[in-house]
């Protein structure tokens, strides 16, 4: 019989999202550029499932039944186009081609138009939890058109992760939408570990609690509200030892953080979209920062830390205590500001995501699953127009008992000279967003005064412009 799907470019990622079809029964067809890894993937792993090799793209197409389904898992960017532009001329009306790879959701946007245009569909789709959970059941974010999701959700349902027996994928929207999520998936990812960085360094530089220690810490912290993949592989990492030197494994480790591009992305669309990601932007800042070897060798010796009698006295377990409220408070920040990024880009592009779905989608297969993404799930069930997630009451209990021990943290890292720059950024944009009054009153008086670029007030409707270099009386604008 014909495959059901086609899978082509099947480095780690294809090869394991293609295993992990034909082990749940469908036929698929597998396709790579160079030969080789079509053929390693048959003999390693043919007797997984019912698997067609097919040497080039002709012969890829022709083993499928219609309307064909063919996803393309290359190295995102012009590779992908690469491949749409051979693919497209094989195909026929009603084809269903679906980029599984980390598009930008603007050239996804680019792609489904183009492709509209020929009487194909396109479906965006991000998939996340590497190369384990494209074996395993990763989460998958799908965008494009109804039809072509109704077509794909059998197969894409089965092969997703699964939690408390619902799947982890959901039609996120149409065109762009699902490779959006999946960057703003990524997005967090950053901030996520950032905390968890940051947390670390303040337990071990602070407290002076060694590698092991803290790898404790964190398997414990991982039975409670912070309960996610990423804290547990934390303690993974911290208490692995380097063979060679018989050191904790994170000490012989360059300390330079690198980044292919997602989180970038984020804080890039975010600035347009005028959201404040504050906790993503200080992630990628910070891996800039780590990777920065020339000042950070100019600055190091040079630029002095606290002096000494600056000494903290912190009681030991306290102050883990507190560090734990931090994380989590400020890991809602990064999560709320997130969560309102997909909600502006959603009112942008009129794709009406629904916001706790994409929370229930993340709770299994990603890289950042996490016990409390149910609660993000509830927040949106009781008010689908939260306007942020900070001010549902399970998050405002949370962050509100918890903000002594943040302001304590926070007051600490910077004492201690310790940069907790996710963590500080956090706490003050949970200033920024419960204050009455902001200071923007004064950049408002400063904007009329050297640009005339008016100014409302508080007790009148209107614009408003001062003469400030004449009478200084004021007048509408
Ligand atoms: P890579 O990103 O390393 O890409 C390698 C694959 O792309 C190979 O199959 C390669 O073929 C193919 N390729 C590159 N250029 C071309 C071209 N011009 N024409 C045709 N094929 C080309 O592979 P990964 O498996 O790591 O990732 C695949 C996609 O999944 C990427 O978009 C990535 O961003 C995304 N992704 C990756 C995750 C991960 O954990 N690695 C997680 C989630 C998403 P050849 O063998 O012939 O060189």
């Amino acid at each position: 019989a014909p495959a059901q799907i086609a899978v082509t470019g099947l480095a780690v990622m294809g090869r394991n999202l293609a295993r992990n079809l034909a082990r749940n029964g469908f036929r698929v067809a597998v396709h790579n550029r160079s030969k080789a890894r079509t053929d390693a993937l048959i003999e390693q792993f043919g007797h997984e499932g019912e698997f067609t090799a097919a040497d080039d793209l002709p012969a890829l197409v022709a083993a499928l039944e219609q309307p064909r389904k063919i996803i393309i898992m290359v190295k995102a960017g012009e590779p992908t186009d690469a491949v749409i532009e051979e693919l497209v001329p094989l195909l026929d009306e009603g084809d269903i081609v679906v980029d599984a790879g980390n598009a930008h959701f603007a050239d996804t946007r680019r792609r489904e138009d183009a492709l509209k245009a020929k009487g194909l569909h396109f479906v965006g789709a991000g998939v996340s939890g590497g190369e384990e959970g494209a074996l395993n059941g990763p989460s998958i974010m799908p965008g494009g058109s109804t039809f072509a999701y109704s077509a794909l959700e059998p197969m894409l349902t089965k092969i997703s992760a699964h939690v408390g027996g619902e799947p982890c994928c959901v039609h996120v929207g149409p065109d762009g939408a699902g490779h959006f999520v999946k960057m703003l998936h990524n997005g967090i990812e950053y901030a996520d570990m950032q905390l968890i960085a940051e947390a670390y360094d303040l337990l071990r530089h602070v407290l002076g609690l060694s590698a092991p220690e803290i790898a404790d810490v964190f398997r414990e912290w991982n039975s409670g509200d912070l309960e996610s993949f990423l804290i547990e592989i934390t303690a993974e990492v911290l208490s692995q030892v380097d063979e060679s030197t018989g050191q904790p494994f994170v000490d012989v480790v360059l300390d330079q953080a690198e980044q292919k591009g997602t989180g970038r992305w984020t804080v890039q669309v975010a600035l347009d979209l005028g959201i404040p990601v504050s906790g993503m932007a200080e992630a990628v800042f910070a891996r800039s920062l780590s990777g920065d070897v020339v000042r950070r060798q100019a600055a190091a010796g040079v630029l002095a830390g606290p002096s000494s009698d600056a000494k903290l006295d912190v009681d030991r377990d306290a102050f883990i205590e507190d560090v734990r409220h931090a994380l989590y408070s400020s890991k809602l920040v990064a999560y709320a500001q997130g969560f309102d990024a997909i909600r502006a880009a959603s009112d942008q592009y009129g794709w009406d995501i629904d916001l706790g779905a994409m929370a229930k989608i993340w709770r299994g297969g990603c890289i950042i699953r996490a016990r409390f993404l149910d609660r993000i799930k509830e927040a949106y069930d009781r008010d689908a127009n939260l306007p942020s997630l900070l001010v549902d009451d399970y998050f405002k209990d949370a962050v509100v008992s918890g903000q002594d021990a943040w302001r304590r943290v926070v007051a600490a890292a910077a004492t201690a000279g310790v940069p907790a720059p996710g963590f500080s950024a956090a706490l003050s944009y949970y200033d920024g967003l419960r204050a009455e009054r902001l200071p923007a009153a004064l950049i408002q008086g400063l904007r009329d005064l050297f640009g005339a670029h008016t100014y409302h007030r508080i007790d009148r409707e209107g614009a408003f412009h001062l003469d400030w270099s004449g009478d200084r009386k004021e007048q509408p604008a």
